[in-house]
């Protein structure tokens, strides 16, 4: 079975959405494939403070489910399922979700990132609940606690100075006896009094039944401690949701798509917009922004290639 589109839209968070709304009201008529988690990243996260015209904030869902329903409203067609394989090579371009194949003559792939996760119970069980993979989102629901912060890349060192500013203490915890960030940030850190560094620990278990009241860690010589905080966030990085997109469109070592621009990739007439392509923002403003800008694009495109 095969339909033939005029854009598609790979992806459901900020930048989908936006990508999507905006197609929609350019006359593009886009169908979203939303994706393994429709709606992304912020379905995971609770309230949500700083996207601009909430003034007492939202949560993540339901900001994500009213985007949906923006879409929605200007006739976007969903399917909540998962792009399998591409073929970016022929025109049409084809899309495959299963055994379905759909045709589209411009693509937006907006398919986001996911933070990497540490993989303990304690730590999933209390995702949104002292959990987070985003200090910029969830920081200030601690201002004037103790929280630790794991990792020792330049994410967990902006992180922590970030976090520093609003928290009563910060510990970093690393799993070596190095730091991976960059100079800069590691003789900020040290020079900060109220980040305290434990290098050379692991995160044994998240502690808390119901919300985070610290964590139990492990120094490689075995001997374990606990830090006692009320929010813990996790900063091992992000993995890029890129397959099968990197067989198709050029990406980095890391697997994000390469843009010089942000918006084109390496194939015309195949877009990109959000953190699949942006390691360093990661904001839904920021993702809803490409989006935008990608739809456009992706409307002078068709147009001109018609
Ligand atoms: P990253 O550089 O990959 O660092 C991840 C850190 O998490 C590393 O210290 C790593 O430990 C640790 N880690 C990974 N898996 C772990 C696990 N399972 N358990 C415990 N620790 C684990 O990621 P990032 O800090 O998010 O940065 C990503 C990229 O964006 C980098 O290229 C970075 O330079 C860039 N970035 C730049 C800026 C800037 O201001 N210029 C800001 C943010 C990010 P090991 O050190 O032992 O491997």
């Amino acid at each position: 079975m095969s339909t033939q589109e005029s854009l598609i839209v790979i992806g459901s968070g900020p930048a989908g959405l936006t990508a999507a709304i905006y197609a929609a009201r350019g006359g593009l008529s886009p169908l979203v494939i939303a994706g393994p988690q429709p709606g992304g990243q912020l379905t995971i996260t609770t309230d949500v403070e700083d996207f601009p015209g909430f003034p007492d904030g939202i949560q993540g869902p339901e900001l994500m489910d009213r985007m949906r329903q923006q879409a929605t409203r200007f006739g976007v067609r969903f399917i909540d399922s998962s792009v399998t394989a591409v073929n970016f090579q022929r025109k049409p371009f084809a899309v495959m979700v299963g055994e379905t194949q759909y045709e589209a003559r411009a693509v937006v792939i907006a398919t986001g990132a996911s933070a990497k996760w540490l993989g303990l119970e304690s730590e999933q069980r209390l995702i949104g609940h002292g959990v987070s993979s985003c200090a910029v989102c969830d920081g200030f629901f601690f201002r004037g606690k103790p929280i630790a912060i794991n990792g020792g890349g330049d994410t967990a060192a902006k992180e922590a100075l970030y976090l520093a500013k609003i928290c009563e203490r910060v510990t970093l915890i690393h799993r070596r006896p190095e730091l991976r960030a960059q100079q800069v940030l590691q003789d900020r850190l040290r020079a900060t009094p109220n980040i305290d560094l434990r290098l050379g620990y692991e995160v044994e278990e998240v502690l808390g039944d119901t919300t985070v009241t610290g964590v139990r860690i492990r120094a490689t010589t075995g001997e374990q401690e606990t830090v006692l905080v009320s929010g813990f966030f996790v900063a091992i990085g992000h993995i890029p949701n890129t397959v099968p997109f990197c067989e198709a469109v050029r990406c980095d070592a890391a697997g994000y798509i390469l843009s010089e621009d942000g918006v084109h990739t390496s194939v015309p007439g195949i877009f990109v917009a959000g953190d699949v392509q942006d390691r360093l923002y990661r904001q839904a403003v920021t993702a809803a922004g490409m989006g935008c800008r990608a739809a456009m694009e992706a409307a002078e495109y068709l147009e001109t290639h018609d």
